[in-house]
């Protein structure tokens, strides 16, 4: 199979009342890691890269490795943007093949947001390429502070989030709902009432960032209310450095010490990532 794009992977989820995980890649380890429960778990899945990722992770290097993995694969991959902040990486992604972008334009004022958002549809349109947008804030910032919390006053407005899906023609939307990207202070606290709403009216897609910390009964509740992509990553990276934390003591000995540290690295994120598929209800559906 080839990569498929955002739309054609979240149009199935949307109809068929699942999410997809979108995993970030920072290194080839979790790229393995997300393919191979993305396997054993007959899951199609979202990669996701950050532009906050490109000093560890060049996307024109790893792109052609996903392109290779997506052509081996019985089940389906998207190759998305996560938070391209600027018009470069936004270029970048798109010359290098990426099948989607995630614009992230939640810090502009409204009518400048809705007019980014438009830009980017028309230039990925173009290449067959699909379009995420944010309205609203989600709380912490992609990259920042590795605690985060949500601002009430920063949720996305349902009025708004009606014209915002009609002017801008984004396929999908990450909406604020009590949210918050890194890890939570406190328990996170979802407005359903508002997502609830949220759907009503633009009846896409809808996108949950910050899905480390959630319960499975709340991921559960949120799904069955639109939310079709939940972006991840904090609890896969905690993963990581709790593996590597375990292997640190007694490493240095022997030979294959080094990439051992590494495979079991690459064995708890994938086992963390299994575990989301299963809760997000992705697991099966390839
Ligand atoms: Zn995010």
């Amino acid at each position: 199979m080839a990569l498929v794009t955002l739309k054609t992977i979240l149009d199935d989820a949307y109809r068929r009342g699942y999410a997809l995980g979108a995993f970030n890649i920072i290194d080839l380890t979790f790229l393995e890691a997300i393919i191979t429960a993305a396997r054993s778990k007959a899951s199609p899945v979202i990669l996701n890269i950050a532009e906050v990722h490109f000093p560890y992770v060049t996307p024109e290097h790893v792109v052609p490795v996903v392109r290779m993995m997506a052509a081996d694969s019985p089940f389906d991959i998207a190759l998305n943007l996560d938070h391209g902040l600027t018009m470069t990486a936004i270029e970048r992604a798109l010359a290098c093949g990426f099948t989607s972008v995630m614009f992230d334009g939640s810090n502009l004022e409204f009518e400048e947001n809705i007019r980014q958002s438009r830009e980017v549809v028309r230039m990925c349109r173009a290449k067959n390429v699909s379009v995420e947008a944010e309205l609203g804030a989600v709380g912490g910032a992609e990259g920042g502070e590795l605690v985060g919390s949500a601002n009430p006053a920063k949720y996305t407005d349902v009025g708004q989030a009606r014209r915002f899906v009609r002017e801008t023609g984004v396929d999908a939307l990450a909406v604020a709902i009590g949210n918050s990207h890194g890890r939570y202070k406190g328990e996170p606290r979802l407005d359903f009432e508002r997502l609830r709403a949220i759907r009503e009216v633009t009846n896409i897609p809808l996108v949950l960032h910050g899905g480390s910390g959630i319960s499975a009964g709340d991921f559960r509740k949120a799904i069955s209310l639109g939310i079709a992509k939940i972006n991840f990553y904090t609890g896969m990276s905690d993963a990581a450095i709790e593996s590597v934390r375990k292997s640190i003591g007694d490493i240095g000995s022997r030979y294959n010490d080094y990439p051992e540290m590494i495979n079991a690295v690459r064995r708890s994120v994938s086992e963390v990532v299994a575990g989301q598929m299963e809760i997000f209800g992705s697991a099966g559906k390839a």
